[in-house]
């Protein structure tokens, strides 16, 4: 079989063969990234059915995405012996695609409600007729949600401690009444069900009967439920084979636990644990910088990975002053490499840390007309449920006649939008005026008070014209969302304040550049316009375009070139992961109180990510650290200076030294990649090939713009491991 394998073109080593011919019982195959362990799965599934005459539909194979899943399913086809039928009988799986055929088999009939915009669609509306429009965004609801589901609770058992938590708790349960009601099921409740239905020794007994061989990928991440799942199937037989990485354990915010790997063998004892340690993806260069990185990590399973010596090229490392200035350089960076043949778009991945974190890199590709894929695709920045009223008043000011921006301003009075956009068509079929808003200050069905918030709103308009639209924002961030914002009790929301906060700073950086509202709004349209024009060729997986991803959703995926967009102190380690460098005296003003040991886990978490932002790239990799992120100056990011072995500097100590960034002290910024080890100069610039020194030594940084640059958390970040 082995000596097929070669045949094709795939030579595992040792470690992997014995892997692959593991007979029954647990197995752990634990190693770091790119060590061939998604490799090892597939091998495996062609091994059982062509050397232990396994069949083919008794083998479950679970992955992370519905990507992976048909990625496998490809791998295993392609297996030496392997019929089509036989390949396409093997179970590879998303956990949700297989919660969701066994709810099927058991005719459950509720429809899939799991379009990520009309399940905003419906939390805005739940939202408006509770009065709350303002005071959250449904995006985070409904993180906030899965999270909760995904520990295994209930909508309703929700806690209600604080106002917070009754008004969200009002508009969540609303949320599952509104499904109920219409025979709808959203992703976790497809993972509930089944996890329901599988506590029935019924429907369990014939499940364990069938799936002889069950093996999960990327069990890291693996959260609770879908390990009960998992462990249920595997009960009877105990053929139970997982594969993953400590070290790429990136979400624990959706209810991941790293002990699930870590301690496998303790509830599975006697398990079999193989550990590879050559990795076949990543010039030694590129791994030896995560390897560094993840090292500094406390609570791992310490490995030594070698390089099989994939030769690329050095890593190179750029320090823009700020978002706007890093999205520029980066397009005309891999631009130009695609003109000079070095790559083709596809072979490029851009990868940021959040959603919003794409703002300045999606307008620079949008507007240099680059094909690009944008995976798990969000709304244009201006377009999502925060920023869209917003912008909707600032077009309102321009025109106060925007049919499409007037349900905006309706948003926080209790009425029904339709009711409110009828009444004022039907005055101004009578009467029209200037502001047709002015009709609703006299409604009779809002209350007096209503209607002197109509008149404020439109005040508010009024003036929006005459104001810098960053002033402007600043101005509307004050009236309709701060009440909201102030830290108040600690609740279960609190988290997602956060992010809030982060997708509202950086619209106001994106405003920055514009002079007047109008131009601003100009903007926005164009880009809205242009986007929609390259729309189509977004949702084609197969174009030469290229691709634009979160790192969460990077995981498991590798490219020949990587863009890691981002690497700054508080983008990432994100800022909430970073509340120990804050003196004591300030820390009361923050929104989360957070225990040291939380801190120092939420840390090790943000490494793991560079861990896996740094593991995708196979020959190149560039890492640029923005000098500002939101108007403030930011450091480099403390990863990339334990990647390059250097100390971290105190930064509480920093602070009574002065306000130097280690920007100015260690990196040194202008327009040319600094290369670390020996280059072979390919990319552009006069790069330095003297190694750490050239990423050490200061130079000065260039001045530019305000800076911009984001940081999301929760919904992008969730839908990724959802696609089923
Ligand atoms: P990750 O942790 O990122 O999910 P992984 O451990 O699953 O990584 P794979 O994606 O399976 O790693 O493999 C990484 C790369 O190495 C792939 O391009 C794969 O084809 C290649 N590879 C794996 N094993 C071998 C081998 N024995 N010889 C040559 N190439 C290999
Ligand atoms: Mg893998």
């Amino acid at each position: 079989y082995f000596r097929s394998l070669e045949e094709v073109g795939i030579r595992l080593n040792g470690p992997q063969i014995s892997a692959v011919r593991h007979g029954k019982g647990p197995l752990l195959t634990l190693a770091g990234a790119g060590c061939g362990k998604t490799t090892v799965l597939a091998a495996r599934a062609g091994y059982l059915m062509e050397v232990s005459g396994a069949h083919a539909g008794s083998i479950l194979l679970v992955t992370f995405t519905n990507k992976a899943a048909t990625e496998m399913k490809d791998r295993i086809a392609s297996l030496p012996g392997i019929r089509p039928a036989a390949a396409r009988a093997v179970q590879a799986r998303t956990f949700h695609s297989f919660a969701l055929t066994l709810l099927r088999h058991y005719g459950v009939q509720e429809e899939i409600f799991g379009e990520s915009r009309a399940q905003h669609t419906v939390l805005k509306m739940l939202l408006r007729q509770n009065g709350m429009s303002e005071a959250f965004q449904p995006e985070s609801l409904l993180a906030m949600l899965s999270a909760w589901k995904m520990q295994g609770s209930e909508t309703s058992d929700l806690p209600e401690k604080s106002q917070e938590e009754r008004d969200a708790k009002r508009v969540l349960l609303g949320y599952e009444a509104w499904k109920r009601d219409r025979n709808k099921m959203d992703f976790d409740d497809i993972l509930l069900r089944a996890a329901a239905l599988l506590r029935d020794p019924a429907v369990l007994g014939p499940l364990q009967q069938r799936f002889q061989y069950i093996m999960v990928d990327e069990f890291q991440d693996t959260n609770s439920l879908q390990y009960e799942i998992v462990q249920k199937l595997a009960a009877a037989h105990r053929n139970l084979m997982v594969v993953g990485d400590d070290d790429q354990t990136i979400y624990t915010f959706n209810g991941a636990r790293q002990e699930s790997i870590l301690e496998f063998d303790k509830v599975y004892p006697g398990a079999r644990i193989v550990t590879l340690d050559i990795n076949y993806r990543s010039d030694a260069r590129i791994l030896g910088l995560g390897s560094e990185l993840v090292a500094r990590n406390k609570r791992r399973r310490d490995k030594r990975l070698r390089a099989a010596g994939h030769r690329g090229d050095a890593p190179r490392f750029a320090t823009p002053s700020n978002a706007e200035e890093e999205a520029a350089w980066v397009v005309n960076q891999l631009c130009q490499q695609v003109e000079e043949g070095l790559h083709t778009y596809r072979d490029i991945a851009i990868l940021h840390r959040t959603a919003s974190s794409s703002r300045a890199i999606f307008e620079q590709l949008v507007l240099k007309d680059v094909p690009f894929v944008q995976h798990g695709a969000s709304p244009v920045f201006y377009d999502q449920s925060l920023i869209r009223p917003l912008m909707d008043h600032m077009r309102l000011s321009l025109n106060p006649r925007a049919v499409d921006a007037l349900p905006s301003a309706l948003g926080p009075l209790y009425v029904s939008r339709d009711a409110g956009l009828e009444w004022i068509q039907c005055c101004e079929e009578q009467q029209a005026k200037k502001y047709p808003l002015i009709h609703l200050a006299k409604w009779d069905k809002l209350k007096p008070f209503q209607q002197e918030q109509v008149k404020e709103r439109i005040k508010l308009i009024k003036s929006l014209t005459k104001l810098k639209p960053v002033i402007a924002i600043q101005e509307m961030r004050r009236q309709f969302y701060d009440k909201y914002m102030e830290s108040g009790d600690p609740s279960i929301f609190t988290h997602y304040k956060e992010t809030m906060l982060e997708t509202l700073d950086e619209f106001e950086a994106a405003a920055k550049k514009f002079e007047t509202v109008e131009e601003f709004i100009q903007f926005a349209d164009e880009l809205s316009r242009r986007h929609r024009e390259m729309e189509s060729l977004r949702r084609s997986q197969d174009s030469d375009a290229v691709q634009l991803m979160t790192i969460h959703r990077a995981k498991g995926l590798e490219f020949p070139c990587v863009y890691w967009i981002g690497a700054s102190e508080g983008i990432v380690p994100h800022s909430t992961a970073l509340r120990q460098d804050i003196p004591e005296d300030q820390k009361a003003a923050l929104t989360v109180q957070q225990t040291d040991a939380e801190l120092d886990m939420a840390l090790e978490e943000e490494r793991r990510l560079a861990y896996v932002a740094i593991t995708r790239a196979k020959q190149y990799l560039y890492v640029t650290s923005p000098a500002s992120h939101h108007g403030k100056p930011a450091d480099v990011s403390r990863f990339l200076l334990e990647a390059f072995g250097m100390e971290v500097p105190d930064k509480r100590k920093k602070r009574e030294d002065g306000p130097t960034g280690n920007h100015a002290s260690y990196g040194s910024g202008s327009s040319n990649w600094k290369g670390n080890g020996n280059t072979n100069g390919k990319a552009n610039g006069n790069e330095s090939r003297n190694g750490n020194a050239a990423y050490a030594r200061s130079g000065s940084r260039p001045q530019g713009r305000d800076a911009v640059s984001p940081v999301q958390r929760g919904a992008d970040q969730r839908s990724a491991i959802r696609q089923s």
